[in-house]
């Protein structure tokens, strides 16, 4: 049974202040949840958050780390000091850091691997922009960016993964992937996970990503192999984040609608 994940993607915002505000407003209401909350946020918050979340059952997460592992590079994070700060998690990936920063698949594939080794989850984000799902490339497009993952992660690395579907298109624009374009993207994650091994495949969970809100959700949430969401803008109102955590079916009912 995979539990649902739902990961906030706080990007460039926050201060001291408002990342207590926040934290505070997700920790209120997150005892009620069956579903796993984490938040990804800037570095420099790390230690703050951290200290925030102790016992709460709140995952801490970041948003990128370094495919290295030390030495001379200026700016850069490693994992062994995510892991430091208590990081279950790491965004790898994401379109923006693809788009502004060039990383290429491999890159983002040494980095999940990076991550791995220090014991932090990668959450590895794919998906296509606007232009290749015109052109019907939307299915090249994830098979290049997830294989670049799973020829270099071996069998049991790749089970310990999350991967986050994000067509770029819906990013921050307010528009959603209908549950049924979601789900056929997600179907195709699943199977070359399940390719890989029959362990990640069934074990591995993707989430969906692009403005999800509370209104969405719910929808999005019954399809088969949508397993949570990594949320950007909605993530930074502890209710939204909250009310579209509570909207996922429990595993029961989406048994039941099967
Ligand atoms: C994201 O950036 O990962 C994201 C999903 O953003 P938003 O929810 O704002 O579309």
């Amino acid at each position: 049974m995979r539990r649902k994940l739902f990961a906030g993607n706080w990007k460039l915002n926050g201060n001291l202040v408002a990342n207590g505000t926040l934290l505070r407003g997700i920790k209120s209401g997150a005892d009620a949840m069956q579903v796993e909350l984490a938040v990804c946020v800037p570095a420099p918050y790390l230690a703050q958050c951290s200290e925030i979340l102790a016992h709460s059952g709140i995952a801490l997460g970041a948003q990128d780390v370094s495919s290295h592992t030390v030495g001379a590079y200026t700016g850069e994070v490693s994992a062994r000091m995510l892991q430091d700060f208590g990081c279950r998690y790491v965004i790898v990936g994401h379109s923006e850091r693809r788009e502004y920063h060039c990383e290429t698949n491999d890159d983002v594939a040494n980095k999940a691997q990076r991550a791995l080794a220090a014991g932090i989850t990668p959450i590895i984000c794919v998906g296509e922009t606007l232009g290749e799902r015109e052109k019907e490339q939307t299915t090249g497009i994830i098979h290049a960016q997830m294989n670049a993952i799973l020829s270099l992660l071996d069998p049991h690395e790749t089970a310990d993964i999350v991967v986050a579907y994000e067509p770029i298109w819906a990013i921050g624009t307010g528009k959603t992937a209908t549950p049924d374009m979601a789900q056929e993207v997600h179907a195709i994650i699943r199977h070359m996970l399940e390719v890989k091994s029959a362990e990640a495949g069934r074990g591995v969970r993707i989430l969906y990503g692009g403005s999800m809100r509370p209104e969405n959700a719910e929808a999005l949430l019954r399809m088969p192999d949508i397993d949570g969401g990594l949320i950007g803008g909605a993530a930074l109102r502890a209710t939204d984040f909250l009310s579209i955590a509570a909207a996922a079916p429990s595993p029961d009912a989406r048994q039941t609608e099967k």
